[in-house]
């Protein structure tokens, strides 16, 4: 398949572009530049290339606010959540460009010689990344897999393409050899299963569904070939009856509503100790009225529309008998932007065995449930086939420590939503995903060990 695909803007429902599908005979020729490329980058010095990805990250940084304005107009992110986006990407540049004079290998003590490990690259490595953020979840795959000495080839979401296309130009601008770091766009079924069967693709990391990401999964160990998974989520906020409980209500919304629940950290059942759950609710409702939801380019607004009229007939799908507690705003039908796929923040009440309860609906809803005591929070935290983020609000700190050893998730936050600094590891467990991002071992997860022994005996 080849061809072009329109872009819409989801706030107005206005296409705003076309852009190109690439054919398999693409992606290969894409491949084959990479390879070539990959072989030259490997070889510079290590300060060489720490050089380069700097040179990247300023470059980024002085095209933050081109960059976020992409974003606003291809996928409804607020303006200010944009730009930190955009920044988030040099700052995560920045942070591996220090990778490649870090990448120690170790000398192991044997006898008759000398042993020494080298962390060598893979080569190429494809990067497959979902429409909800689309420039930092690329940065999180291309920033360290290039540190480590490979080659990126990059495929951006159907949908929200355009900043992955800039940052392909920028890097050239900044000085990356031609063919190291290529934008391939097109659809996944293509591109993206391109990258796993390619047999000089040599790892993959794949962002996305969980339905999708098994696919690869399977593919990839069909090839032999490693690949990071960075799935669905279902994450519970819990709220002890002992916490600040002002504070967990008045930041609760952000939690959930952020990028209008299209995160998959969004933390979208909110367990209640059943002692506090009616005077938590009662803090929620304002919190969630005045949550401001509305013209994504406007500097004031916190959650935009959705990204597709599909994706939100899904989302409401969800809603169908569910027992809505209350819900907030959304543009009303005589604002200019009322074409836009607009949802309204939307807060229920949900039994245990509810879809609410345990699906990932990727919107702006959140389930509100009860708990008993410790124990049983921990085991509702816990069913779900999910395992990615997680917080936990209390003042007790042997019960916060104890809470945080006992959810299975890959990433939990104690009295605050926080998931992602490029400096900590960030991934999931269970049908969250495989293998970790960001974080000081992130490069090295670019790499092969290989052992090398030098004999000494004459
Ligand atoms: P998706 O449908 O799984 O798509 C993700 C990416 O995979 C897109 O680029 C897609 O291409 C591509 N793709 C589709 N089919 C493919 C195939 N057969 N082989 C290779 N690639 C293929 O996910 P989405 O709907 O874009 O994103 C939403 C999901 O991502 C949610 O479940 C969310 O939780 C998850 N997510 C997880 C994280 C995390 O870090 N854990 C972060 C963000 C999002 P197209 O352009 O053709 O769609
Ligand atoms: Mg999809």
């Amino acid at each position: 398949m080849s061809g072009t695909f329109t872009l819409i803007n989801p706030a107005t429902a206005q296409p705003i572009g076309e852009v190109a599908r690439a054919s398999v005979e693409q992606v290969d020729e894409a491949v084959a530049r990479a390879v070539i490329a990959q072989r030259a980058w490997a070889g510079l010095a290590p300060v060489a290339r720490a050089d380069v990805l700097r040179s990247f990250a300023r470059v980024v940084e002085a095209h933050v606010e081109e960059l976020a304005q992409l974003e606003v107009r291809n996928s409804g992110h607020p303006i200010g959540s944009a730009r930190w986006e955009a920044s988030h990407v040099a700052q995560v540049l920045n942070f591996y460009a220090g990778a490649p004079e870090r990448l120690s290998g170790r000398q192991i003590p044997v006898a008759g010689g000398l042993d020494v490990t080298f962390h060598e690259p893979y080569g190429v490595v494809g990067v497959i990344v979902p429409w909800n953020f689309p420039m930092t979840i690329a940065s999180w795959g291309f920033a360290p897999a290039l540190a480590a000495g490979n080659a990126v080839v990059l495929k951006p979401a159907e949908l929200t393409p355009l900043t992955a296309i800039r940052l392909g130009e920028l890097a050239l601008e900044a000085g990356l050899p031609e063919g190291l770091f290529q934008v391939v766009t097109g659809s996944g079924s293509v591109v993206g299963q391109r990258f796993v069967s390619h047999p000089d693709v040599r790892k993959v990391v794949f962002t996305g569904s969980t339905s999708v990401g098994t696919d690869v999964a399977a593919g990839c160990a069909r090839e032999l070939k490693p690949v990071t998974l960075e799935l669905g989520g279902k994450s519970a906020n819990i709220v002890f009856a002992d916490a600040d409980l002002e504070k967990a209500a008045a930041s609760a919304p952000g939690a959930v509503f952020d990028n209008a629940g299209q995160d998959c950290c969004a933390r979208s059942r909110i367990l209640v100790q059943r002692s506090v759950y009616d005077r938590f609710l009662e803090l929620l409702e304002p919190a969630v009225a005045a949550w401001r939801v509305g013209d994504p380019a406007d500097e004031s607004t916190e959650m935009g529309p959705l990204i597709s009229a599909s994706h939100r007939s899904t989302v409401e799908g969800f809603l169908d008998g569910a027992e809505v507690a209350f819900r907030g705003s959304a543009p009303a039908a005589d604002d200019p932007l009322a074409g836009g796929f607009w949802l309204p923040p939307t807060v229920v009440r949900a039994d245990r065995g509810h879809r609410l309860a345990r699906e990932e609906v990727f919107g702006p809803v959140v389930a509100v449930l009860p708990f008993d005591d410790e124990p049983d929070a921990i085991r509702l935290a816990n069913d779900t086939i999910y395992g990615l983020a997680g917080s936990i609000w209390t003042e007790n700190l042997g019960r916060a420590v104890r809470v945080a050893r006992g959810v299975k998730s890959g990433v939990l936050s104690v009295n605050s939503h926080s998931s992602v600094r490029y400096s900590t590891p960030f991934g999931g467990m269970k049908a969250s995903g495989l293998g970790r991002e960001l974080g000081p071992d992130a490069a090295e997860h670019f790499t092969e060990t290989k052992n090398v022994f030098f004999a000494t005996d004459v």
